[in-house]
C-alpha cells in the first residue's frame, strides 16, 4: 500500500479541537493511518512527501442537499425542456464542479438515481461520494408537482434530472417509498410542506396527512433507511417529527417551539441559505418566474433568524446548498452565511463533522482522524479568518484528496 504524509499544515480536524500548527496526517491506502503533531520525524520511511506548509488541512467538504441533476434554474421546466441523455450529460458537469470545490462527499435531495452513485464509486466519472434518494415523494399539488394552477393533464414521471413523483394515499405513497428502495437508495425525500419554487403552493402550508407520512418511515425504518423532509413551517415539521422522520430540510420559517420540537425529537436541521441568497438576487436573470421569486424572499427573510432558533435551541445543524441549475458553482458560500450565526467553526463542522453523522457515516467521513477516509482538503488561508476561502475554490483550493487519491494537487 502507498504510504502518503501532508506535512507541516495547520490541521482543523473539525472534531471540535483547536487548530493544530505544523501537524502531518499520514495516509495509507485509503484511509488516514495517523495525525502527527509538531515536526514530522516520525513519518514513516518511504512515504510520498507533499510539504502543506502555510496552508490549512481540512476533512473534504460535504453538501448535506443538493440536487445534482438540477441543471436549469427552473425545476419543473428543465425536465420539460431537455431529453433525458442532455440531463444526464450535464448532471456529470455537475458532479464534477462538485468535486472541484472541494466537496468530497454530497447527499443528493431528490432527483439522483444510485446510478450515478455507482458510477463514482466505479472511477468512471469525478465526482463526490453521492448518497441518493433517488425521486422525491410529493402530493398531488405539493413542492414536486410541476404543474400550475390552470394545467389538468396528469403529473409527468421523469427518468433523471429532478425526477420525483406523485402519490397520493397511503398505499401510493408506500409503493413509492418500497420502489425507491428497491432501487437501492440511501434515504427517502418527502415533500411534507410548499415550496419557494413550486407553480401552485405557498411555502407556510403542510403537505401529506400524518398516515401517510408514517407509512414513508415505517418502509424506510424496515429498510434500514431514513426520511427527509422538505419543510418549512413548524406545522410540517411537527407532522415530520411526529411521523419518524430523521431530517428536516430548510425550515425557514420555525418559531422557537418548532425550534425545540427538532431538537427533543433529536432530528438534524438542514438549513441551506446560500440557494435563497442567490435566486433572490440572480433568479431573475435566470428566468425564474416572479411568483417563485415573491416566495424564495419569504423564506430567505426568515432563514438566519430561524438557524439563530435552532443553534439556540441546540438542534443537530448540518450544512446545505440546494443551489439550482448553474448557481451549483456558489456551494461554498453557505458556509460563510452559516458562520454568521454559528460562528466560522460551528459552520466547518455543519459542513463535515455533522453532515457526516447525517449520512450515518462518522466512522468514515467528517473529521480528520486515523482510521477515517482519507476525504482532504489543503486551503490558501485560514478559514477561521476568512470564510470567503471557498468561493474563490479554483485558485485557494490547493489540494484535493478523496479516498486517498490525489483529485487535485497545485504545489508541484
Ligand atoms: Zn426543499
Ligand atoms: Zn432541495
Amino acid at each position: 500500500m502507498e504510504t502518503l504524509a501532508l506535512t507541516n499544515a495547520v490541521i482543523i480536524d473539525c472534531t471540535g479541537a483547536e487548530p493544530l500548527e505544523g501537524g502531518s496526517v499520514v495516509v495509507e491506502g485509503e484511509r488516514i493511518k495517523d495525525v502527527l503533531a509538531g515536526p514530522p520525524g516520525r513519518l514513516p520511511a518511504g512515504a510520498e512527501v507533499i510539504d502543506c506548509r502555510g496552508q490549512t488541512l481540512l476533512p473534504g467538504l460535504i453538501d448535506g442537499h443538493v440536487h445534482i441533476g438540477s441543471v436549469e434554474a427552473g425545476f419543473t421546466e428543465q425536465q420539460r425542456r431537455n431529453f433525458t441523455s442532455v440531463l444526464v450529460i450535464k448532471t456529470v458537469k455537475n458532479l464534477k464542479e462538485a468535486l472541484d470545490q472541494g466537496f468530497t462527499t454530497v447527499r443528493d435531495a431528490g432527483g439522483a438515481d444510485p446510478g450515478f452513485r455507482q458510477a463514482v464509486a466505479e472511477g468512471l466519472i469525478p465526482g463526490p461520494r453521492l448518497f441518493v434518494c433517488g425521486r422525491v415523494i410529493s402530493q398531488t399539488g405539493g413542492h414536486a408537482d410541476g404543474r400550475l394552477p390552470t394545467e389538468f393533464h396528469r403529473p409527468v414521471e421523469h427518468a433523471a434530472g429532478t425526477a420525483s413523483g406523485i402519490y397520493d394515499g397511503v398505499d401510493a405513497v408506500r409503493l413509492a417509498a418500497r420502489e425507491q428502495i428497491r432501487q437501492g437508495v440511501d434515504h427517502l425525500k418527502v415533500m411534507a410542506g410548499g415550496g419557494a419554487m413550486s407553480p401552485a403552493d405557498e411555502i407556510d402550508t403542510a403537505q401529506y396527512s400524518l398516515d401517510e407520512l408514517k407509512a414513508v418511515v415505517f418502509e424506510a425504518e424496515n429498510a434500514g433507511k431514513y426520511v427527509a423532509a422538505h419543510c418549512y413551517s413548524d406545522r410540517s415539521i411537527r407532522h415530520s417529527l411526529e411521523s419518524g422522520i430523521r431530517s428536516i430540510e430548510h425550515g425557514n420559517l420555525m418559531t422557537e417551539a418548532g425550534a425545540r420540537a427538532i431538537k427533543e425529537a433529536g432530528a438534524y436541521l438542514v438549513p441551506t441559505i446560500v440557494t435563497y441568497e442567490k435566486l433572490s438576487t440572480m433568479g431573475r436573470d435566470f428566468g425564474v418566474p416572479e411568483n417563485n421569486i415573491r416566495k424564495i424572499d419569504q423564506a430567505l427573510e426568515k432563514a438566519y433568524q430561524a438557524l439563530a432558533l435552532a443553534q439556540e435551541a441546540g438542534v443537530k445543524i448540518c450544512s446545505g446548498s440546494d443551489l439550482l441549475g448553474p448557481m451549483q458553482v456558489y456551494k461554498g458560500t453557505e458556509l460563510e452565511l452559516q458562520a454568521r450565526v454559528m460562528g466560522p467553526m460551528g459552520a466547518l463542522m455543519a459542513a463535515t463533522r455533522t453532515n457526516a453523522e447525517l449520512v450515518r457515516q462518522s466512522h468514515n467521513l467528517g473529521t480528520i482522524e486515523a482510521g477515517k477516509l482519507a476525504d482532504l482538503i489543503l486551503v490558501k488561508g485560514d478559514p477561521l479568518r476568512d470564510m470567503t476561502i471557498f468561493q474563490d475554490y479554483k485558485a485557494k483550493i490547493s489540494l484535493i484528496m478523496q479516498g486517498g487519491g490525489l483529485y487535485k494537487n497545485s504545489l508541484g
